[in-house]
């Protein structure tokens, strides 16, 4: 054990993999050397573990914070296990008698830091939203359940503290044995389905920012374009927020001289990322089950483990095979890229649930396993907003019909890309093309018209 005089603090990194900005690690570093440590838990979350392309995500991100403490003479110390019992170890055995972390709020993690706290002096810091969860309340003090009266209350707080910056790190007299990140196993091998991903996402605090830079020349086009999955519309800073490479109050900061409707657009939908955390602030288990009743068992769902033809449609849907070829793009840049387009996730999860009729959690768990950025609150809330069974949501009965949706948008060239099968095929024949020019590409699994009536009525069975 070291000496204690050393006053070591141990900062606990989890979803907040930067050093700027970063309130734990700027607090510990005015108190002490620095010990910083990750510990990959996969219990704890139990069947939220990671899914496959957060795993390949999560590598290149540890290892660029890696990089960057190793700036400072510092190191990354990498621990697998139970995330309580690791973090003890490592107080042993380095003398620390503190934990400094930002406080997260997946039901898992709140059960860590209220184990941890037991254990040690555990100190909780806000730093990954724009304003901490649950504290921007109506005026009877209850925090919001609806989107837009938070957005505005929220909005009226910001910005809510400075950025800071990256501190300077002392260092502790000897380090704690650290696992080698190579050895945990995050990227596939057999077979290696992230070569899309690899020519496609930066992981890294460095990275997100030049994402970010780059963004800034184009958010007073964000208004039209973000809508346009053909064109590169939108900021794709989504994994860089979810790990926290990124902070929201420094992407606010740097948008601060922006006017237009484009930055206020963008600033909007980060406020979504703000409202998504507050309904988890508020409902833990929300991704889990249909905030409204009529969603639940008693409703009509086609399921994939009994009804006849749901798990064919559900597989077609996976694969981008379902005919529709603006959902398929969709479908299968999810696979290529973990990343798909915000308006083409609303038609494509619209689809699974409405036009195949199937329960939106089997889309959010084939999400979560899929999405670079897949974010407990951020999909959960998405998805039950799409389903129409969320707290606060698009009504079941608005039925979007992609063929409409991909024409108005102008999807051609994102169909081109993403449907290689279609590719001959003009603008106007692209989006709906006829059965005699489809070639290769499969028939739709079910006619619009026809799916939308058996959507209706099983909405209306619910309901009576
Ligand atoms: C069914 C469904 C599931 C989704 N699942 C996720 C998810 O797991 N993780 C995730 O980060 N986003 C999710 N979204 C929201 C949104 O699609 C993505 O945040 C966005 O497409 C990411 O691309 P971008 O960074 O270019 O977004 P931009 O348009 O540039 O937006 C900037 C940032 O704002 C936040 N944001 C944007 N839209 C939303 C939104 N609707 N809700 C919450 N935050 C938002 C994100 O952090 C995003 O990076 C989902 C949307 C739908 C319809």
């Amino acid at each position: 054990m070291s000496d204690t005089s050393e006053n070591v603090q141990i900062v606990w990194f989890r979803r907040d993999l930067r050093l700027a900005d970063q309130p734990a690690l700027h607090a510990a570093a005015a108190a002490g050397p620095v010990v910083p440590v990750f510990v990959l838990d996969d219990e704890r979350a139990g069947d939220r573990k990671l899914g496959g392309a957060s795993r390949w995500y999560l590598h290149g991100s540890l290892e660029s914070l890696g990089s960057s403490l190793a700036r400072h003479r510092s190191r990354l110390i990498l621990r697998k296990g139970d995330v309580v019992q690791e973090l003890m170890a490592i107080a042993r055995a380095t003398g620390a008698t503190r934990i400094h972390a930002i406080r997260h709020y997946e039901p898992w993690w709140r059960e860590a830091e209220s184990e941890l706290g037991s254990e040690i002096e555990l100190c909780l810091y806000d730093g990954n939203y724009l304003m901490p969860p649950g504290s921007v309340t109506t005026g009877s003090g209850d925090p919001y359940k609806i989107y837009t009266p938070f957005a505005k209350a929220l909005a009226q707080e910001l910005p809510a503290r400075d950025v800071l910056e990256e501190p300077s790190l002392s260092l502790p007299d000897s380090w704690p044995d650290s696992d080698a990140l190579d050895d945990w196993d995050l990227l596939p091998t057999k077979p290696d389905w992230a070569g899309g991903m690899r020519g496609f996402w930066a992981p890294g605090e460095a990275a997100a920012h030049e994402t970010l830079a780059g963004f800034k020349d184009r958010v007073s086009d964000y208004e039209d374009d973000r809508n346009l999955p053909s064109i590169d519309g939108s900021s794709r800073l989504s994994p860089h927020l979810h790990l926290g490479e990124i902070s929201p109050a420094q992407v606010w900061d740097a948008l601060s001289r922006h006017s237009g409707k484009g930055a206020d657009t963008f600033r909007g939908e980060v406020m979504w990322r703000d409202y998504t955390q507050n309904v988890i602030y508020q409902f833990p288990k929300y991704p889990e089950s249909s905030y409204r009743d009529t969603f639940g068992s008693g409703f009509r769902w086609r399921d994939p483990k009994q009804t006849k033809g749901a798990a064919e449609d559900l597989e077609a849907w996976q694969k981008g095979m379902t005919g529709y070829p603006i959902v398929d793009a969709g479908m299968r840049q999810l696979w290529a890229l973990g990343w798909m387009h915000n308006r083409v996730r609303m038609i494509a999860a619209s689809f699974l649930i409405k036009h195949l009729l199937i329960d939106w959690r089997y889309g959010e768990r084939w999400f979560w396993d899929t999405l670079v950025d897949a974010d407990y609150a951020n999909n959960g809330v998405n998805w039950q907003w799409v389903s129409g069974s969320g707290v606060d949501s698009n009504m079941f009965p608005r039925i979007m019909a992609p063929l409409t949706q991909s024409d108005k948008f102008d999807a051609a060239d994102y169909i081109r890309e993403w449907v290689p099968e279609l590719k001959q095929l003009p603008d106007d024949e692209i989006h709906d093309p006829d059965d005699a020019k489809r070639g290769d590409y499969p028939a739709k699994r079910i006619g619009h018209k026809e799916a939308r009536e058996r959507a209706l009525e099983a909405y209306h069975a619910s309901k009576d």
